[in-house]
């Protein structure tokens, strides 16, 4: 059986198969179907199936619902990411990442990925982790009820649309911790947890990249979840000296998941 590993093959590849041909790729594996099982109608076209589910959110034990931190003592720590603002600062972010061996976590803002859907499989195929920043980064803790869970909800189904889980972390817009009530909401739509950070790079006030990583390096420990974001020059200056200056303490940058399991 053919499997296209994602749609735009699969389109490529349609343009020399019959539509039923086409349809039929990625189906399971089994007994061919005879030919008067073809459907008679034109088959619909092929869904954008992701080519793998991203993970699901997971609980972990012995961790509260809101997360600020990994275990202490331990080598690896966390960067996590606001994921909005111009897609080539934010693979230029990547890049560096990936240059070092680090992996990151990335929370989407669910505009960005609409406006930049091909950001969600980048961030996945370079084995970082991707979860939901909200579906347009209001204060959510301001929220009326209805209106804060349809922000939480709104980034989850994007992220299902386009990679078969709602992510893997849920972090709140605009405040480091989570009202009870958006804690509450978090874990209606999925989410056992919430994932806040110990250290807060400060990166968004363009405060230039050598004061990014002090701030950074100041007080980050084994077990750190540090904020940083995409869509700010700084933060793409500050990767390669952020991450030599934790090889030096011989710690590593690792998801979130890593950093959280034993
Ligand atoms: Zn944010």
């Amino acid at each position: 059986m053919l499997c296209y590993p994602d749609r735009r093959s699969a389109l490529r590849a349609g343009a020399a198969v019959a539509a039923g041909a086409l349809a039929a790729a990625c189906t399971p594996a089994g007994p061919a179907a005879p030919a008067k099982a073809a459907p008679d109608k034109p088959a619909a076209p092929a869904k954008a199936a992701p080519a793998k589910a991203a993970p699901a959110p997971r609980r972990f034990a012995g961790q509260p619902v809101e997360i600020g931190h990994g275990p202490r003592g331990r080598p690896g720590v966390a960067l996590t990411f606001h994921g909005n603002g111009d897609p080539a600062v934010a693979k230029a972010v990547l890049a560096e990442a990936e240059r070092a061996g680090a992996r990151v976590t990335v929370l989407a803002i669910g505009a960005w990925l609409d406006a930049h859907p091909e950001m969600a499989r980048r961030i996945l195929d370079g084995g970082h982790e991707l979860g939901n920043h909200t579906q347009r980064h209001l204060a959510i803790n301001t929220l009326p009820e209805e209106q804060a869970y349809a922000e939480i909800t709104g980034c989850a189904d994007r992220l299902k649309r386009l990679t078969g889980s709602i992510g893997t972390w849920f972090r709140p817009s605009q405040t480091q911790y989570a009202t009870p009530l958006v804690r509450k909401l978090a874990q209606r739509a999925g989410y056992p947890h919430v994932l806040s950070y110990d250290v807060d790079s400060l990166d968004f006030t363009s405060p230039g990249a050598a004061a990014v990583v002090r701030t950074v390096i100041g007080p980050i420990q084994g077990g750190s979840v540090v904020s940083l974001h995409f869509g700010y020059a700084d933060t793409v200056d500050a990767m390669p000296p952020l991450l030599e200056e934790l090889a030096r303490r011989k710690l590593r940058a690792v998801t979130t998941t890593e950093l959280l399991t034993p």
